[in-house]
């Protein structure tokens, strides 16, 4: 397959160039751009070395000036000569491979701090394919995030408690705390608990910048010992704000979330049963995750009509996966606190894995779309 795609990759560059985009596709929808409450994104990572050397021509371009790209597949034909399969996507944001993690930070990420310095909830969430880019862009964005909260620029007193934790199937590990497991708990009051996972209270921007690398390193280490774990569990950042003058159900809360690898809830190469389990455990996570996202926007953008209220909080299923019970505070309909999300979807452009590219965009696309146009508010 792949040398088909490096045989041909001459042809497809010029069936590309030939290419005429069509308007972008619009629906009878109004999408979450009118949603405060949501961003999606979309980053396309530059070429690797590797890819690059080996002959892989670039499949997901993105239109100037615009928040579409394009994806363009390579198909055998039964008689003749290959051809392109065209499909293209939008998000909110689109991001070339000339951004960098500074400009997603300040277009997207940055206004969610002051937000859970106010005491709301806030997520953003990297989702794609193992190797698209999402480990990379987290951990810059959590260094920024690590500047804005400790640059002074925020005001009021705080407190900022830090606890970065790995998700694997409906297993919990503390990555601050030397990989120990802990347990995910729903308390008598509905609090979701990360019982055993150490706090810790953040002063200075260096110290919380020094956690963060020694989670990702312990995250890294686990990944080459045992066969990319990384790649098939969540780690969840989560920055605890608290308002000494108020009560602690006020805390603020932002989370940054690198997922696992959306490759890995179709491991199709997972023939023994606990690797089939995890695979339909990361499955389920992410198409719960995406239930939760819709219907949570669904419900802040329909404030005023109680009916879909209602019919939105049954829709937001958190209670049917570990990440999203962790992440309970941002989806719980009954949660008094308003949520802000942003997801940003991370795209390798490169043709070899342009199939992994499509589902991501397609992925991202569905949580974009989310009120009706009948039914948004006035
Ligand atoms: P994932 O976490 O999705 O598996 P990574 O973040 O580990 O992917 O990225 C895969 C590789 O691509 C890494 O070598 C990383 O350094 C590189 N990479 C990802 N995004 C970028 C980018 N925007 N610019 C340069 N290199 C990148
Ligand atoms: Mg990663």
């Amino acid at each position: 397959m792949e040398q088909f795609l490096i045989d041909n990759a001459d042809r497809y560059r010029n069936l590309v160039k030939a290419f005429k985009p069509t308007p972008a596709k619009k629906g009878g929808v109004e999408t979450s751009a009118a949603s405060p409450y949501i961003t999606v994104c979309a980053r396309i990572r530059p070429m690797l070395e590797d890819e690059l050397a080996q002959g892989f021509p670039e499949g997901v371009i993105p239109r100037a000036q615009s928040s579409t790209a394009d994806l363009h597949e390579l198909r055998q034909k039964v008689r003749g000569p290959p051809v392109i399969n065209s499909s293209d996507y939008t998000v909110d944001k689109l991001f070339d491979s000339n951004a960098t993690t500074a400009q997603i930070y300040e277009t997207v990420v940055q206004p969610l701090v002051p937000w859970a310095w106010a005491g709301g909830v806030a997520t953003s969430f990297a989702y794609g394919q193992t190797g698209s880019g999402k480990t990379f862009t987290v951990s810059g964005l959590e260094r920024h995030v690590a500047e804005t909260l400790m640059d002074g620029s925020l005001e009021g007193e705080r407190k900022v408690h830090l606890c970065i934790i790995e998700l694997a199937g409906q297993t919990a590990f503390d990555l601050l705390n030397n990989r120990k497991q802990i347990s995910i708990l729903e308390d008598s009051f509905g609090n979701t608990q990360l019982a055993g996972a150490v706090e810790h209270h953040i002063t200075t921007k260096a110290s919380m910048t020094d956690l963060i690398e020694t989670a990702a390193a312990l995250r890294q280490t686990r990944a080459t010992l045992k066969n990319d774990t990384s790649s098939r569990s969540h780690a969840i950042c989560r920055i605890r704000i608290e308002n000494p003058a108020s009560s602690a159900d006020d805390d603020g809360l932002l989370y940054l979330v690198d997922l696992a690898g959306s490759e890995a809830a179709r491991d199709r190469a997972a023939h023994d049963a606990s690797r089939m389990k995890e695979a339909r455990e990361i499955n389920t996570s992410l198409s719960v995750l995406k239930d939760c996202i819709r219907g949570r926007a669904l419900l802040d953008a329909d404030k005023g009509n109680t009916k879909t209220k209602k019919k939105a909080a049954a829709y937001v299923p958190f209670r049917q996966s570990t990440l999203t019970k962790t992440l309970k505070h941002l989806f719980d309909p009954a949660s008094r606190r308003g949520g802000k999300t942003v997801v940003v979807a991370c795209v390798n452009p490169c043709l070899a894995d342009v199939g992994a590219s499509k589902n991501t965009l397609r992925y991202a696309e569905l949580l974009r779309v989310v009120v009706p146009k009948a039914a948004a508010p006035a």
